[in-house]
């Protein structure tokens, strides 16, 4: 089984610049934009410029490289949004959604850091 990119989704196209986006970080290999509909003060996606659909896909096959400044990019997130323990901030929440079980909206890998506020229990 291949993973199927599909790239009409909406956060392609903001990648190719066809629909805006308010962002927060950028660097070589990903990009970091609030969320149109935050759920908490602190809402920010951050995605690959690669196409990967899913966590399990980018984390797959992904060069190394991109997976850094991915990562990379998610610190930078923290600290500009105020929630980076180094800072001694209260912290954040970083979750991504795969598939239908996980509720996936949009089909491109995109990892949410979110915080502001506590979050209460990780639930099902
Ligand atoms: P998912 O369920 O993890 O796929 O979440 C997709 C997220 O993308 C949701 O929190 C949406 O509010 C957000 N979203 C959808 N379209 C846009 C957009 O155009 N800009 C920023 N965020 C978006």
């Amino acid at each position: 089984m291949a993973y199927n990119y599909d790239d009409s989704n909406i956060f392609a196209r903001i990648l190719r610049g066809e629909i805006p986006n308010d962002t927060v970080a950028e660097n070589e290999h990903a990009l970091a934009f609030r969320d149109i509909a935050p759920k908490t003060p602190v809402h920010v996606l951050v995605i690959p410029k690669g196409r990967y659909v899913s966590f399990d896909d980018f984390s797959a096959n992904a060069p190394d490289a991109e997976i850094a400044g991915f990562m990379r990019l998610c610190a930078e997130v923290c600290a500009k949004e105020g929630v980076s323990l180094d800072d001694g901030n209260a912290g954040f929440r970083a979750i991504t959604n795969a598939g239908t079980h996980g509720v996936q909206e949009v089909p491109h890998f995109h990892l949410h850091i979110m915080g502001g506020r506590p979050m209460g229990p990780m639930i099902a």
